[in-house]
């Protein structure tokens, strides 16, 4: 059985390409019947598309409108996808985590954030945004674990264990679309997406399709920690946002708590950042987890300032979530904002991310850690 989810909208078309060999008018000559076979089998897999990612409807047998002989073929031939829901918390901020059991019984985790930025900072002038109320944004796992090892994140400490294919990637939206009305993606949830970037590709070009999930190229967001080939790589293949997981202002500082920053420093990947292709009015996200006497000093803020200058760019400081078993701490409210305070005096736009869900346990990793200590 293929997996539908795991599909893009020409290759579905070509695998459709057969059905409709039977049915050609015999006066056609071999060039006019490949072009009216190729044409046919798109508009089936446009069809397709619309049934199960815009109506949602997940029976073939309800796809009214598709011949008989193309239901009973993806009847026998395509599956689609539903991851099955282990466990959901919903915090009484709105935040709902779901925890999803994949077919190997490996697991990992969604987290739908409504509104999941503070206010504090106007969007720039011609950007694009729905009032903040209207945002419901889905944070979305890429892997089981993760292979790289931030100190301050759950899931580094669990290790990779595997990538998660396309249907996995896009059958987590899928499923959670059809539950609320999500308007944003950010593949922030478990993994480093880049490493696992043909999937990650893969499944954001179904995201953007017109006929498929339909998100603007704007509300689909990568972040990674610092990939930085595959970051030159991700900006050829797609368009689609880029967050950078910074955290720290110097090399010394960065290669701590991110080891990857021995591999590609903070020079490498801030060029990666000024070469990414940028649409107009668009932005790179800057992550800043706030550590408390590790980073979060007004000396920090200045190195900041200075590091992203001439980068269109925005900082979404996050003060840490403590969380059981770790050393680091998150800096008091004064701290945070006097922080945030710096850069805005600079021009430089920071918002401050309220911690989301901290009843449930909202931070990377956390409610698959919880699950499987039990
Ligand atoms: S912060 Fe992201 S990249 Fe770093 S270990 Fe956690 S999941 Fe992986």
């Amino acid at each position: 059985m293929i997996h539908f989810q795991s599909l893009t909208r020409a290759e579905l078309a070509a695998l459709l390409l057969p059905l409709g060999r039977k049915k050609l008018r015999r006066d056609l000559s071999p060039e006019e019947a490949e072009l009216k076979l190729a044409k046919q089998a798109r508009y089936r897999a446009q069809q397709v598309f619309h049934w199960v990612y815009q109506r949602q409807v997940l029976d073939w047998g309800q796809m009214t409108d598709l011949s008989k002989d193309l239901r009973s073929w993806l009847q026998e031939n395509v599956e689609i996808y539903q991851p099955i829901e282990l466990q959901s918390q919903q915090a009484t901020d709105g935040t709902m985590k779901f925890l999803w059991d994949l077919q190997d019984h490996k697991t990992v985790e969604s987290v739908i954030i409504p509104a999941a930025l503070q206010e504090k900072e106007p969007e720039a002038a011609g950007e694009a945004s729905e009032p903040a109320k209207q945002r419901l944004t889905l944070c979305i796992s890429s892997q089981v674990g993760c292979a790289m090892k931030c100190k301050f994140c759950l899931t580094g400490i669990q290790g990779l264990e595997r990538h998660l294919q396309v249907h996995e990637i896009v059958g987590q939206v899928l499923e959670l679309r059809r539950r609320a009305p999500i308007t944003n993606i950010v593949f922030m949830g478990m993994g480093e997406p880049l490493h696992n970037f043909e999937n990650v590709v893969k499944a954001c070009e179904i995201l953007l399709d017109q006929d498929g999930l339909n998100f603007s190229k704007r509300k689909v967001t990568v972040s990674t920690s610092g990939l930085v080939p595959a970051i030159e790589e991700l900006g050829k293949r797609i368009d689609v946002s880029l967050a950078v997981s910074l955290n720290a202002t110097t090399d010394e500082q960065r290669s701590e708590i991110m080891p990857v920053n021995k591999k590609w420093n903070i020079k490498a990947l801030l060029d990666a950042c000024r070469k990414y292709p940028l649409g107009s009015h668009r932005r790179i996200t800057f992550e800043y987890v706030l550590l408390k006497d590790f980073n979060d000093s007004l000396e920090d803020a200045a190195r900041l300032v200075r590091l992203v200058q001439g980068i269109p760019s925005k900082i979404n400081l996050i003060p840490f979530n403590e969380h059981p078993g770790s050393t680091l701490k998150r800096p008091a409210d004064d701290t945070v904002l006097n922080f945030q305070r710096y850069l805005l005096d600079r021009d430089v736009t920071a918002l401050i991310r309220i911690s989301r869900g901290q009843d449930i346990l909202a931070a990377c990793g956390q409610l698959r850690s919880v699950f499987k200590t039990g």
